[in-house]
């Protein structure tokens, strides 16, 4: 929050690359560290529950957390959460991002995020994150559910992908997160490994300046995760949190990109799983269990449905008023 208080953050994402992406460093995640409980179903039909025989609901998840049945809740988010705050997909064409990869003669707009093209030039990655850095994203409605969440103590952890700054910007604590591909809020130098202050980072990009370590002059570069680039240490918490897990909401992801994508395998076969996205996506798809809800559609939308049958919907309109301090109406967000 020092570096970037309330919206004032910049946002790159990494979601729905050509394919399935792997950080070679980690293995694929193949199951939680627990014994597999038998107690839910084997298999579902897609929306989950097929063969039980009372489906799984949006209001069975409600419930279990209304009566704190589940209150070891982990959370998965990718760029389906920042979207609603005006976070552009970097790689749709009318943003402006594609202009940049016809200037800098890029292959294709991952290369931006790839350490070879980096150092061979990194201009373009330079010019890419001034254009995200407006300074105007705020948390949305998806966001501030997530810090309800933590308030009623029921938060075990968020994961996501993000690098945007959104999650801490709504007031979710640091050590509820896991920033899986790092963030923006930090750089350090890619020749002697000097943290860079972020104030100086950000100074220089937005001048066109590529930003250098006072000290060896090497490029310096946010702590955000290259491809091919080790996740940071922190991602190893999954180790401990996802078999404790009682519950596991997925939030806006494709769950494309490995290692994270496996973590939706990670918690134990009984534990029930909410997705809530535009598409039924990973392992949902492929493996659904039958505790699996999935709510597909607008995130916002799915989000405030869970909240209305929470009975939450008070909390978050007190919350959202406090900290955005200009509350226009919950329908708005
Ligand atoms: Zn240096």
């Amino acid at each position: 929050m020092a570096l970037f208080p309330c919206s004032a953050v910049p946002a790159l994402r990494f979601w729905g690359l050509r394919g399935a992406r792997v950080w070679t460093r980690w293995p694929r995640i193949t199951g939680g560290g627990w014994p597999i409980s038998c107690s839910a179903d084997a298999s579902s039909d897609t929306g989950g529950g097929g063969h039980s025989e009372k489906k799984f609901l949006l209001q069975d998840i409600a419930e279990l957390i209304k009566t704190r049945a589940c209150q070891r809740v982990v959370v998965m988010v990718g760029a389906g959460i920042s979207t609603p705050s005006g976070i552009p997909d970097f790689r749709s064409p009318g943003v402006g991002y594609y202009s940049i990869l016809r200037q800098y003669k890029l292959p294709y707009p991952e290369a931006i995020f790839e350490l070879s093209f980096f150092f061979h030039d990194p201009k373009p990655f330079f010019t890419f994150a001034k254009k995200l850095y407006p300074g105007n994203y705020r948390p949305n409605a998806t966001h501030y559910f997530l810090r309800l969440l933590h308030e009623k103590e029921l938060l075990l952890r968020l994961y996501t992908q993000n690098i945007d700054g959104l999650e801490r910007a709504s007031g979710i604590p640091a050590s509820k997160l896991v920033e899986a591909h790092g963030s923006l809020a930090s750089a350090t130098c890619t020749i002697c490994r000097r943290p860079y202050p972020g104030e100086d980072f950000w100074a220089d990009v937005m001048v066109d300046r590529v930003p250098r370590c006072p000290v060896c002059s090497g490029v310096t570069k946010p702590d955000i995760v290259f491809f091919g680039e080790p996740l940071p240490k922190r991602f190893l918490l999954h180790l401990a949190d996802f078999p404790m897990a009682d519950l596991l909401l997925i939030l806006g992801t494709s769950l494309e990109v490995e290692p994270f994508a496996s973590l939706s395998d990670a918690v134990r076969s009984s534990v029930p799983r909410l997705l809530i996205n535009r598409d039924l996506v990973g392992s949902l798809a492929r493996n659904p269990r039958g505790r699996d809800v999935v709510q597909l559609g607008d995130v916002v939308h799915g989000v405030k449905r869970l909240v209305e049958l929470l009975g939450w919907t008070d909390d978050i309109q007190d919350l959202i008023q406090r900290e955005t301090g200009k509350f226009d109406g919950w329908d708005r967000l």
